[in-house]
């Protein structure tokens, strides 16, 4: 134990710091002068237990101000925390939406309208002109190189071109869609351009940031493990720090809701039409309940992706792509392993299949009727 009465885990030798020596010699440093120090200690110890949380506590305060930069997707989740951060008057507060430009319609027209009745938001989008660019110059020599035929060369630049839509640019540049496996849309098209646009140019300035996230505990194992507070970063230059704020991390979906309705703020409509949550349409984590839901009430969207399939895929080398890859249909794959990969139509098909994804399950789809399917009760 040390003087602050800490167990010294495997955990916090992992977490930077490089031997027990200098752990010791860290938290026999740490400033507990004052009840705000304390406490602020208190949260590294249960929080991430890092080495750059535990020097952040040392730290001078910086010169600039603190700002509260509050995460919008236009979801229940970060709708409550946008609405607690007001409550509680979150300093120099911004709220931000990251557009992936393939949000559903109702959920850009809901962000609208939180931007206009309860605070403000700023939208950033991620822009992969630079990136398509570069591909489009080394393309011929890499692709002839490779003994890819010039019709397929010169109608890939004949399509190479920005669109504007972050997430079709994002699979153009790629030359595939994201994955399960190869998950890089969040980070390419939410994380980079939120620290890119938003966090370094306050950092640069050496302003402190408390990025407030609107994850909880029970949508995940993984989301259980996160702390409620944790310095993410410190700014070489200036010493600003970034620490990620979890506010809601305990509450439940009824506390969300409840927060909903003590500010008067309606939720994204989209719930109330079966959604059980609110992000890209459809999104690569999609289940297939989901799926079947997207199929049934927005074949536009489902249409939209079988266009920028066709896009990615003539942008490609292999002549295909996909937005789902081949395990999304167990069914059709375990039996036949020659079979193409399954395009966004055969999905939403397989969606409507029983289990096997052979037979069709007549019951799940009159299930996704007219009728409100919200699991959360919204239409009462
Ligand atoms: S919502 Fe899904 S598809 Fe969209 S960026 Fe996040 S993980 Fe990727």
């Amino acid at each position: 134990m040390s003087e602050h009465n800490i167990n010294i885990s495997g955990a916090l030798q992992t977490s930077g710091f490089a031997d027990e020596a200098e752990f010791h010699a860290l938290v026999g440093a740490a400033d507990l002068s004052s009840p705000d120090k304390v406490a602020r200690f208190e949260q590294w110890k249960s929080g991430d237990g890092s080495k750059a949380g535990l020097l952040a506590l040392n730290r001078q305060p910086t010169s600039g101000g603190e700002h509260n930069i509050i995460s919008v997707s236009g979801g229940k989740d970060s709708t409550a925390l946008l609405l607690l951060a007001i409550e509680r008057g979150a300093e120099n507060m911004q709220a931000v939406f990251a557009d992936t430009g393939h949000e559903h319609q109702e959920t850009y027209e809901y962000v609208q309208y939180l931007s206009d009745t309860v605070f403000p938001i700023r939208t950033i989008r991620a822009d992969f002109s630079a990136q398509i660019a570069t591909k489009r110059a080394n393309l011929p020599a890499r692709w002839a190189a490779e003994g890819i035929s010039q019709d397929k060369i010169d109608r890939a630049l004949a399509l190479l071109h920005p669109t504007g839509n972050p997430f079709l640019d994002l699979c153009l540049w790629k030359g595939r869609f994201p994955s399960t496996r190869a998950r890089f849309c969040s980070e390419e098209l939410k994380r980079n351009p939120i620290i890119a646009q938003v966090q370094k140019p306050l950092l640069a300035a050496g302003d402190d940031i408390i990025s407030w996230q609107g994850v909880r505990a029970d949508e995940s194992p993984s989301r259980a493990l996160l702390p409620e507070n944790e310095c993410k970063f410190i700014d070489n230059d200036t010493q600003a720090e970034l620490w990620n704020f979890r506010p809601i991390l305990k509450w439940t979906v009824e506390d969300v809701f409840a927060m909903h309705r003590k500010h008067g703020v309606k939720p994204n409509p989209l719930y109330s039409k079966g959604m059980t949550r609110v992000g890209c349409m459809p999104c690569i984590h999609a289940r297939k309940d989901e799926l079947l839901m997207i199929g049934q009430r927005f074949p536009e969207e489902v249409a939209r992706v079988a266009e920028w399939e066709r896009l990615v895929a003539d942008c490609s080398k292999r002549d295909m792509s996909t937005f789902f890859a081949a395990d999304k249909t167990p069914g059709r794959h375990k039996t036949d392993f020659t079979l193409p990969m399954p395009g966004i139509y055969q999905v939403i098909e397989w969606a409507k299949t029983s289990r096997g994804g052979t037979n069709f399950d007549m019951f799940r789809i009159q299930d996704v009727g007219p009728l409100c399917s919200s699991i959360y009760g919204l239409c009462e």
